[in-house]
């Protein structure tokens, strides 16, 4: 148990130093690489410069350190100046390596540290893996295991994000490697085969063979010989097929070491000892001295279980004398420790006694606790054996004495790290299950809002298409209403040939009949009467024809209307003249208050329908006597026309419709003068057309004035 305990530490210390060097096991040393990168480096200029800078101070991170610090620290200024992110982040990451090579920690930390902030600013992922798990390594060195777990946690998630499963087995290998050390045995298995399964994934067989070997470590921790056997059995075939391939056979010798001291173990001496001939045969070849002198070490020890005292001195004094040349003194206590046994076993009690209280002195200067608990007991056992017994009690005191301390402490310090672990990995659960929640509620919100887009898409569709359907239903109202009033005007028409136009021609027919029976009848005494009928019948009737042609014209045949500069005034005399006939008859005063400046821009012959219907229904509606006053104002966009009449007035319920051909307002003068409702709505039609506006200012029994507007020039 001993051998197991004390064998471990050095061999942990070996673990992390393989791995770290595996990862890097891409950039083997070469000089061709070494040369070809210090060309590519003379010729370049610029980021490529950098880039190739850096690959070469990786290229010589072991062999040439002090060289690949220099080369990463410049390339570090030069990105610094171009302000490159990434490959600031390269160069700190690389700096970090290069210290850890050269055992300074804490540089290697603060560039790691450094590292990490940029490859978070660049949202890096790979860099960021490679980087926490070396802080989390640094920290698993520093002995600071559970500041290693929260590092290496963090590591995982980086790795997994840029799928780089080589850093991820070799996290979770130190990760197995922690939890093993720690006593979480089963958690150690948990990680050393995630470990094995991600350098699988990654098609890394060192990777592999390393995991492998490690979990037969850990099945020998648990005194499980047969499966720790079938660990080192499946590392050593990985190990034998990279051996085929680069001659190197290291790791078929570390397993061929492991399985001799399971071997040893068993009581197997022979089997074991043919292990170590052949580990001993493989570090003769390579010619690696710590190697050769723990093969001696352990031959002797195989040498001393099977009472072979002198061969197993001579073993053990190749390895002392290697041991001490290569300054290996953690091996020495041990190695003295056997020698002491094996000459107590030969006689020579004394001299033994004093070579294995030298391995005690050993031990504890090099504070080997476990190896001094052991040196203490097999002291009380000689000293027991020569009649020492109070000698006896006293190393037996002493054993049990360090034995508590290593307990206490060792209990103390795995309760601590325990429970920071238990803390870590419930904080972990806690993390991968808020992340879990995260996602899925990211998954919901991605749903909702694809909804919420469908339904913004949708309702947009459904407005385009009421826009559409609403659009076109205005279109089929607009028309029609155009129909409508197609129809209407065209029943209005009808009904004015019919009734209005026929009724008076008829009559006038009629009238000037009987004048020409009263003209064959030389009775030609009353002949003024019918004939005043028949010309005032068919002065009304023009009118009306008048009206209808410029109504037709409009509104049916669509004529368009010619404009231009008018002079208001003088069209308003010529109207004046044309009306003061029938002004007279009802002794109506037709005053103009126009000045002679205004000027008005319009179709002449619209402009004298307008003020015709205008005037001669002032005439109609003005009793006897009456004034009817045409003016009109000039503004600064247009002209305001009024034709004002004392008459009868409009009536309230009128007003609204006088404009309007579908509701009738039609009344007759104040001397029976008859009317067809045609006027106004001819009227108003005209002067929109010029782009003005009609409206009426009346009281009923005051008179009424017509204003309406036109624009005073060409706009
Ligand atoms: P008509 O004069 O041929 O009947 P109009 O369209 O010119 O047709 O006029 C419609 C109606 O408006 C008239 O019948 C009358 O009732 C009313 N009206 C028009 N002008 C005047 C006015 N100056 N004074 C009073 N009522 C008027």
């Amino acid at each position: 148990m001993y051998l197991y305990l004390r064998r471990r530490k050095t061999i942990l210390t070996l673990f992390i130093s393989i791995v770290l060097i595996g990862l890097g096991a891409g950039e083997f040393c070469c000089a061709q690489k070494e040369d070809s990168l210090r060309t590519v480096l003379n010729q370049s200029t610029g980021n490529e410069r950098i880039s190739t800078q850096l690959d070469l101070a990786l290229h010589l991170i072991d062999s040439k350190n002090n060289e690949s610090l220099s080369l990463a620290q410049s390339a570090l200024l030069m990105a610094q100046q171009k302000k490159s992110q990434n490959q600031v982040m390269r160069a700190y990451y690389l700096l970090g390596r290069i210290h850890l090579v050269a055992n300074n920690l804490d540089e290697a930390e603060s560039c790691f540290d450094m590292a990490l902030e940029k490859s978070d600013s660049v949202g890096e992922f790979w860099y960021r893996g490679e980087t926490l798990f070396r802080k989390g390594s640094t920290q698993h060195r520093k002995g600071n295991d559970s500041q290693a777990l929260d590092y290496l946690y963090q590591a995982v998630d980086a790795c997994l994000n840029s799928e780089n499963f080589v850093c991820l087995g070799a996290t979770y290998s130190i990760m197995g490697t922690i939890f093993r050390i720690n006593g979480l045995y089963d958690r150690a298995i948990e990680y050393t085969i995630k470990s094995k399964l991600s350098y699988r994934k990654a098609d890394y067989e060192e990777g592999y063979a390393w995991t492998a070997y490690l979990l037969g470590r850990i099945y020998a921790d648990l005194k499980h010989p047969e499966k720790a056997l079938e660990s080192f059995l499946d590392a050593e075939r990985s190990y034998q097929v990279m051996a085929s391939i680069d001659r190197n056979e290291n790791g078929i010798a570390i397993c061929q070491e492991q399985i001799g001291i399971l071997n040893m173990d068993e009581g197997n001496y022979v089997e074991a000892r043919k292990n170590f001939d052949r580990v001993l045969n493989i570090h003769t070849k390579s010619g690696s001295e710590v190697g050769i002198s723990s093969s001696y070490k352990h031959i002797g020890m195989i040498e001393f279980y099977q009472g072979n005292y002198v061969l197993a001195e001579n073993y053990l004094n190749k390895a002392l004398v290697i041991k001490e040349e290569i300054a290996d003194v953690l091996s020495l206590s041990s190695i003295y420790e056997y020698l002491g046994l094996s000459m107590i076993a030969r006689g020579k009690t004394d001299q033994g006694i004093e070579l294995v209280e030298k391995a005690l002195e050993l031990a504890i200067a090099n504070n080997q606790k476990k190896i001094q608990i052991d040196i203490y007991s097999k002291l009380a056992d000689i000293h027991l054996d020569i009649n020492k017994p109070n000698q006896a009690i006293i190393f037996q005191n002493r054993q049990i004495e360090i034995q508590d301390s290593i307990i206490s402490g060792t209990v103390s310090i795995k309760i601590e790290q325990l429970q920071s672990i238990e803390e870590i990995e419930e904080q972990n659960s806690q993390i991968k299950s808020l992340e879990n929640q995260n996602r899925s509620k990211a998954l919901r919100i991605q749903k909702q809002r694809n909804y919420q887009w469908l339904m913004v898409f949708g309702i947009l569709v459904i407005l385009l298409f009421s826009s559409i359907i609403i659009w076109s239903n205005n279109r089929i109202q607009r028309k029609n209403k155009e129909l409508n009033h197609a129809n209407t005007t065209k029943d209005k028409l009808f009904s004015i040939i019919a009734h209005d136009l026929k009724g008076p021609i008829g009559s006038a027919d009629g009238l000037v009949n009987i004048l020409a029976d009263q003209i064959q009848q030389k009775d030609t005494a009353n002949l003024e009467k019918p004939i005043s009928v028949v010309q005032k019948t068919l002065h009304e009737t023009t009118k009306l024809l008048n009206n209808l042609l410029d109504w037709a014209g409009a509104q049916l045949l669509k004529i368009e209307f010619n404009r231009q500069t008018l002079h208001l005034n003088s069209m308003a005399e010529m109207l004046k003249d044309q009306f003061d006939l029938e002004a007279e008859k009802k002794q109506i005063d037709i005053r103009l208050s126009i000045d002679d400046s205004i000027q008005v821009y319009a179709d002449q012959n619209m402009l004298q329908t307008i003020l015709r219907n205008l005037l001669s229904n002032a005439i109609k509606f003005s009793e006897a006597n009456g004034v009817i006053t045409f003016s009109a104002h000039d503004s600064d966009r247009f002209v305001q026309l009024s034709i004002e009449d004392k008459g009868v007035g409009i009536p309230l319920h009128m007003k609204d419709n006088l404009f309007n051909l579908e509701v009738n307002s039609n009344r007759s003068g104040t001397q029976g003068e008859k009317g067809t409702g045609l006027g106004l709505v001819l009227v108003k039609d005209f002067v929109e057309k010029h782009g003005g506006q009609i409206w009426v200012d009346s009281q009923e029994g005051f008179g009424s004035t017509f204003h309406f507007t036109l624009p005073h020039s060409r706009e």
